[in-house]
């Protein structure tokens, strides 16, 4: 279990004594080595824990790491998928599997930004089951370049989570002329989309009024994304 991911499942108390220990063997596993790591991973051959002496050990290699323990599970569930992209753009990543799981974190975390991934199912989905496939989103997807795009989103996914972004992204409109930020709901598509004249250019832009001279772009859709990651604004500095 990487550090990320045992963090995550920590702040949730999805954590068994036993775990904590196998972390620890992992930090010595990894090249970390320093007393209190070596003291729990030693912890691993006793029969039975006492937790609270694993807690206090975890605390002190904790410290020793400089991890900066917050009782906030949303902040580690976005590096525990951060750190997941990650390992998707080095092909350390069972794309299928990623797929399959995904669901299953959208209903545990509400968290906004993880929408983009939810929303390449519903792209997916849509080009399952319709006579006329094509994206909502998705620009560019197909059912041959699965693979291909999902590494492209984690792609972004990662330099998303470095930018500097609304808290309610994706659900927002971005000027990449000025900068304003509008956060009126953006879950406006329709559910009939296919065939229907709602999609395209009205639900991925509209003029902006407060430049007169931009586009509100939709963060919903990956190109309006890969748009506002090349330009590189401030979102919301107007
Ligand atoms: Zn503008």
């Amino acid at each position: 279990m990487s550090s990320s991911a045992f963090l995550y499942k920590r702040a949730q108390g999805r954590l068994a004594s036993r775990d904590y220990t196998t972390w620890a063997v992992g930090l010595l596993e990894s090249g970390y080595d320093f007393p209190e790591a070596t003291f729990l991973a030693g912890l691993s051959l006793d029969a039975e824990l006492d937790h609270v002496e694993v807690e206090n050990y975890f605390q002190l290699c904790a410290a020793r790491l400089g991890l900066n323990l917050v009782p906030d599970p949303e902040i580690y569930f976005e590096n525990y998928i951060k750190r997941i992209c990650s390992d998707i753009v080095a092909g350390e990543v069972a794309l299928d599997v990623w797929r399959e799981t995904l669901s299953q974190y959208w209903i545990e975390e509400e968290i906004y930004i993880f929408c983009i991934w939810f929303d390449l199912l519903v792209d997916i989905d849509k080009f399952r089951q319709v006579i006329m496939p094509r994206h909502v989103f998705s620009e560019g997807l197909t059912l041959e370049n699965l693979d291909e795009f999902t590494i492209s989103l984690a792609k972004q996914f990662v330099a998303l989570m470095e930018a500097d972004h609304p808290n309610c992204f994706p659900f927002v409109w971005i000027c990449l002329e000025c900068g304003f930020v509008d956060e009126q709901t953006s879950t406006t598509v329709p559910e009939d989309w296919c065939g229907s004249q709602c999609i395209g250019p009205s639900g991925e832009r509209r003029a902006c009024g407060h430049c007169g001279k931009g586009w509100l772009l939709n963060m919903r859709y990956f190109k309006n994304r890969e748009a506002f990651l090349a330009r590189k604004i401030i979102p919301g500095s107007i």
